[in-house]
């Protein structure tokens, strides 16, 4: 894409009313755009940072045999009466309203409830079971702090994925598979080393553990305690003698920790299919209730965690994994050097035919700007033409993480640029 064509506009000042790193940075580069207090939209940067992180869930969800669906916002009453959560005060979250006949509606902070309802009209035998479903939706939730950017938002993208199995055994083992699944996804996104599997509360969905998925962060919210021989990781909310004694583990061996929660586990088991009558026939025809299992991860915090923790003074250093594009393609003095422009045109066209993504400086701007730019953007590779560049017969590459510069020939570049 060239950079004269793209809408937004980065800015060198400091949004006032943000103090979130990741908002600030994030505004500043032009990734999203504050509508107000935890609201927040994606602009084309932003949305290409996310995709790529939705593309990412996307993937271990299908390898997990789940499929993808996308349920309503509008959500039903009726149906989180079926389990009392509709006027349930430990889920004060709600944005509620009421049709025009006066019908109250909400709308969704969570969906076991509605899609739990709806794949009672799916599954009727073990035949039906397993099932997984999952979706990326935005859920809207009326958050009383909103401090952390789009780490906290009142409206966000959540992956939320659920598990219907026939007994407790077929759901462990999928829940297992997917922590897998979901350690994948950390890793890849390049969390890997800062992300642990965190013993935790049940929240609000249920009276025993869970599993959260607990970022190193100084801008979490969260305090975990972390084994000092790093396979064991508990949230304060639970950091007491019974579960230090669950875990065989000792108070003094744990370190406390600031982290992000990036993703929840938990096992439901069969209470709510009870609730919301939703059986299935087993193998000898008796009557059974499903057993439930749900698995979030905050898409949108995971993209603000990441803009945390990967930046520096100069602006966000994506990972060629999330970055919005791969290269950022800076041509310089091209008015009084017209063959620069050529140059650089040959050199975008060559990279797009090689799939490689490139976000094209083309804009007639002096060189300390486009480079001010380009390190706030965060672009993994900048690669400058310029006449010198052209006399010399090499391309100037900066690596935007570790800020070295290195001049290369044309086929050193396309080697560099396939790892
Ligand atoms: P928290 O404890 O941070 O309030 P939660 O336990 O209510 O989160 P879940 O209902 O388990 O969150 O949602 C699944 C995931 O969605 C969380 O692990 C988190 O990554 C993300 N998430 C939750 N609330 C928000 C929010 N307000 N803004 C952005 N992401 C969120
Ligand atoms: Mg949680």
């Amino acid at each position: 894409m060239k950079q004269s064509q793209l809408f937004t506009k980065t800015r060198k000042e400091v949004p006032a009313d943000e103090s979130a790193k990741n908002a600030q940075l994030l505004i500043r580069a032009g990734f999203i755009s504050k509508e107000f207090a935890g609201v927040y939209s994606m602009l084309p940067l932003g949305l290409r940072v996310l995709n790529n992180i939705k593309n990412i869930v996307a993937e271990e969800m299908e390898r997990l045999g789940s499929q993808e669906i996308i349920m309503s916002t509008l959500q039903n009453k009726e149906v989180w009466e079926m389990t009392d959560r509709w006027d349930d005060e430990k889920a004060d979250i709600w944005f509620k309203s009421k049709l025009k006949n006066g019908t109250d509606v909400g709308f969704g902070w969570s969906h076991e409830e509605p899609i739990t309802n709806m794949m009672r009209a799916h599954i009727a035998s073990y035949h039906d079971l397993p099932r997984y479903v999952h979706q990326f939706q935005n859920k809207l939730r009326n958050e009383t702090r909103a401090k952390s950017g789009i780490m906290r938002c009142r409206e966000f993208i959540m992956k939320d994925m659920y598990s219907y199995c026939i007994d407790e055994a077929e759901h462990m083992d999928f829940y297992n598979k997917a922590i897998e699944a979901y350690l994948n996804i950390y890793r890849k996104v390049g969390l890997g080393d800062l992300t642990y599997v965190t013993s935790a509360s049940g929240g609000v969905f249920t009276d025993k553990f869970s599993h959260e998925f607990q970022t190193i962060c100084e801008a979490g919210e969260d305090i975990i305690y972390v084994h000092k021989d790093g396979t064991v990781a508990i949230n304060e909310e639970i950091f007491n003698e019974e579960t230090l004694q669950n875990l065989g583990k000792k108070k003094e061996d744990f370190e406390a920790k600031k982290a992000a929660e990036v993703g929840n586990i938990f096992t439901f088991g069969t209470g709510k299919c009870e609730q919301m009558d939703f059986f299935f026939t087993d193998k000898e025809g008796n009557k059974k209730p499903v057993f439930l299992g749900s698995y979030g991860i905050g898409v949108t915090r995971l993209m603000g965690v990441i803009a945390e923790i990967f930046s520096d003074d100069k602006g966000l250093v994506w990972s060629r994994a999330v970055a919005p594009f791969a290269v950022h393609l800076v041509e310089l003095g091209s008015v009084e050097d017209t063959t620069v422009r050529a140059e650089a045109q040959k050199l975008y066209d060559e990279l797009l035919t090689e799939g490689i993504e490139v976000l094209w400086d083309d804009r007639d701007l002096r060189a300390g700007e486009k480079f001010a730019d380009s390190d706030l953007i965060g672009i993994p590779t900048r690669i400058v033409v310029s006449s010198k560049t052209l006399a010399s017969g090499t391309f100037e590459v900066k690596d935007r993480a570790t800020g070295e510069v290195s001049m290369v020939s044309r086929a050193e570049l396309s080697s560099m640029l396939k790892n």
